[in-house]
Parts: structure tokens; sequence; C-alpha cells
């Protein structure tokens, strides 16, 4: 049997060996090599602006406000009074610019390897970054995340109160940032309560590499776990993000939570305090997938 998963005009995604989507390139925008990888952007009429980097989707104009929201809003909102927020990958913009929507928030850094996605996003995606970049509490720094996690608090003014790990999939410069390793060195900038997300993959696709996280974060943190968000073109049911804290932020109730949202005064499209309580209900499959 042929494995030729080429169709010209489209946009044929390789992650996964059984399984692949296609995205209809209506335009291709751009086609390059980076130094790091090969990035293109294309617009489909479904989902916008579409940007891959070596043939996986990483962000979409129409269903990238899921991912960003989920990142970012429920750490910041559980954890309640986050000033310093960490982004480790995040290129195209899109989670510093949902971060620095919290006026709580003082300082973002962003450590992002390739400048050549923060580049491009800047100019093919500009709705995603929406000025975030141009925001004087963000730091951009050009380095690898596991890289960066290895210098000390003192060395970088502080702590952090939230870690976001907005990265590729563990596959090419992405790799470092799933190792144990990398989850320690996060884990030691973290202030007192402060709380470590992690971009886990579609559990049903990729149930490996949650159970790797899991084990990790199992070793690591008093409270470990992982929730939820069906985000359209991270095909083959919902996404998992990693969550571990020695804090309590997990279990803040509905009515603070609701307070905290509402005096944030954010405008969301897919965050909402009940959709942040239930995104931690773990269907049995992903409740398998965790460590004993
Ligand atoms: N939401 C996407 C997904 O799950 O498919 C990922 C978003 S994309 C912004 C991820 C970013 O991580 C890319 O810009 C990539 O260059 C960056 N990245 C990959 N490996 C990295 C590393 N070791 N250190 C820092 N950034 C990295």
């Amino acid at each position: 049997m042929s494995d030729d998963r080429t169709m010209p005009g489209w946009a044929v995604e390789t992650l996964h060996e059984d399984y692949a989507q296609a995205l209809r390139i209506a335009t291709l925008l751009y086609d390059s090599e980076t130094e790091h990888q090969r990035l293109r952007v294309f617009r489909n009429p479904t989902f916008g602006r579409i940007l891959t980097l070596d043939d996986v989707v990483q962000t979409t104009e129409g269903d990238e406000f899921i991912y960003h929201e989920m990142m970012s809003h429920v750490p910041i909102l559980a954890h309640g009074a986050a000033r310093r927020v960490l982004i480790i990958g995040g290129g195209d913009g899109g989670m510093a610019r949902e971060t620095l929507r919290h006026a709580s928030v003082e300082h973002v850094t962003m450590v992002e390897i390739d400048a050549g996605v923060v580049e491009f996003s800047k100019t093919y995606l500009p709705s995603l970054s929406a000025g975030a970049f141009d925001d004087p509490r963000l730091n951009l720094v050009i380095a690898d995340g596991a890289e960066f996690v290895r210098r000390d608090r003192e060395s970088l003014g502080g702590g952090f109160d939230v870690i976001i790990v907005d990265s590729t999939d563990p596959i090419g410069p992405g790799e470092v940032l799933f190792t144990d390793t990398f989850y320690g060195r996060a884990k030691a900038l973290l202030n007192e309560g402060g709380i470590l997300v992690t971009q886990n993959g579609v559990p049903f696709m990729q149930g490996p590499e949650l159970t790797n996280t899991m084990r990790a974060f199992k070793a690591l943190f008093r409270d470990w776990t992982c929730y939820l968000a069906t985000i359209p073109t991270y095909a083959g049911g919902p996404m998992a993000m990693g969550w571990g804290t020695d804090g309590d932020a997990r279990n803040v109730g509905l009515d603070e939570l609701t307070a905290r949202f509402e005096r944030a005064g954010l405008e969301t499209r897919y965050y909402t305090p009940e959709v942040h309580k239930a995104a931690f209900a773990l269907p049995r499959y992903v409740q398998s997938l965790m460590p004993a």
C-alpha cells in the first residue's frame, strides 16, 4: 500500500504516523527554512491564516483563541495575584497577548528559540500578537528555553508566579522542553504558590507524551494533573495542558474565580470560570494515562 501523503494545493500535517489532516492552501503567503525549522504561512477559508512549523500546525487565526485563553487565563486567574509570568516558546505572540491582558501582570519574559517565528508572525499574523511585542512589560529573549531555565532567579530579577510552556511538539527544537530536567529547572524558578502549565498534545493521539510529563510532575509537585480544551486544528479530541503547583490554586471556588474574572475585565471567546472548573474533569481514557 502506498504511504504517499502528498496532496497538491493542500498542507498535509505529518505529526502522526497513521493519521493526517489536510488543510487547503487558498493562498501561500510564506514558505522558508529558518535557522531551526521550515516555516509556512498560508490562508485557508475556514481557519484564516495558518502557521505551520516543520509541517505541523502551530496556530490558526480561526481557533487560536481557545488555546491561548486556556493556557493563560486558567493559571493566572487560579493564582489570583500573578505579577511575573514566564512564557517558553510562544513565538507567534498569542500567549503574550492574552497574558498581558491582565493588568495585574507587571512583567512577562518570553523565551523563543526562533527569531524567525516572531518576525514572520508580526508580518503575516499581526492579529496574534495584537501589539504585545510593543508592550513595555514584555521582555523578549531569543534563546533555547531549556538553556534559559538553567539561570538562577537572582539573575532574572526574581522568580515567576506562572510559567507557560507554549512549545512545539516533542520533535525537533521542542524536544528538550519535555524532559524531566527541564521541568525540574522550571519548577526551581517558580515563586511560592507558582504554577507551571505545559502544552501536552492530544491525549488520544499522543498518550505517552502526556504520561511522561505527568510522571515528571508527580515527582515534582504536590498538585499535578492536566486540564483539557478542544481546539479544532489539533485533531483527535481535546488537547491536554499539564498543570503543576505546590499551592492550592486548583481548588479555588467558582464564586472566587468569577469575581477575579470580572475584576480582570477580560473579554473572552472560550474561557469562562465554569469552563475553567470543568476543564479539570478528565474522561476515563485520559485518567488512565496518568501515572498510578
Ligand atoms: N500552540 C502550538 C502547538 O501546540 O502546536 C505551539 C505554538 S508555537 C508558538 C511554539 C513555539 O515554540 C515555536 O515558535 C517554536 O519556535 C518554539 N520553540 C520550540 N522549541 C523551543 C525551545 N527549545 N525553546 C524556546 N522555544 C522553542
